[in-house]
């Protein structure tokens, strides 16, 4: 992968020794400090759940309203269903035609949508995209191969117009992306799991089991997610101990993967190559 190293103000992506590719800190930060912010690249609420997850904010509620073409989305109030119409308005009527698409299937479409929209597949500041991102399928268990392979028809079924927008291989690479790297969102608690999301920037953090980063979602907060200054699907990374200029910033990253609660034997997968 070709990384240079490229800088947002708090961090750098850069190639570690023996490693790949990783974050450092391009400044010192104390404990519980907002070392970055990132908003999803897109995100997804569990369908099991999604009468009672705001399809925008991610907010957990018991009166939401429905989208009234697919009934399947769900939101808070009208801001939100406003706030996600660019979003939903391009996934609604595949929806509604297939009822009962996976999470997977349903995120890779948003991302795949997104990037035909800019174009691109950036992220803030332009420090990954979508095809930088590494995946490992040679290593994938037979299980995951397998759960790949039916995502991918399932897919293709979904969203035939991507399969003609976008090169297999790409399709595929999404996909694998998806399984790697999507994390899981969690509601205003900061600890119900209610969605799953791409953050590109913070898909390369890597693992440690002694990290020095934690991961906090929408806020972590009620108080602050009622705010007007409440960003939907936004991941907050903050520093856990004191972290110093240059050091790698590095998370407990089974605690936050959606597919660790897909397969038994994920460790055996490829989900440690970020170890
Ligand atoms: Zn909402
Ligand atoms: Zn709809």
């Amino acid at each position: 992968m070709d990384v240079q190293t490229m800088e947002l103000q708090q961090v750098r992506v850069t190639e570690l020794k023996g490693k790949g590719v990783g974050l450092i800190a391009a400044q010192t930060f104390q404990p519980s400090d907002v070392v970055f912010a990132e908003q999803a690249f897109a995100a997804v609420p569990f369908s099991s759940i999604a009468t009672r997850t705001c399809n925008s904010c991610f907010r957990r509620g018991w009166r939401l309203i429905p989208c009234h073409q697919c009934n399947l989305a769900w939101y808070c109030n009208r801001t939100c269903l406003r706030e996600a119409r660019t979003v939903h308005g391009s996934e609604c009527k595949d929806l509604l035609r297939m009822q009962h698409v996976n999470d997977t299937v349903r995120l890779a479409a948003q991302v795949l949508k997104r990037v035909a929209r800019d174009s691109v597949a950036i992220t803030d500041g332009d420090l990954v995209t979508i095809d930088r991102l590494q995946t490992h399928s040679e290593r994938l268990s037979q299980d995951l191969q397998a759960i790949m392979k039916t995502d991918l028809s399932a897919f293709l079924n979904f969203c035939p117009k991507a399969a003609e927008n976008f090169d297999g291989n790409f399709i595929e690479h999404v996909l694998c992306v998806i399984h790697e790297y999507s994390l899981l969102l969690h509601d205003q608690s900061g600890t119900n799991p209610v969605g799953m999301g791409l953050f590109l920037l913070a898909s390369l953090l890597n693992h440690s089991c002694a990290p020095n980063c934690y991961l906090v979602f929408n806020n972590g907060n009620y108080e602050a997610n009622n705010t007007m200054y409440h960003t939907p699907a936004r991941l907050e990374v903050r520093a856990l101990f004191p972290i110093k200029e240059n050091d790698e910033l590095t998370i407990f990253i089974c605690l936050f993967l959606v597919f660790w609660r897909r397969t038994k034997d994920f460790s055996q997968g490829a989900f440690f190559h970020r170890l």
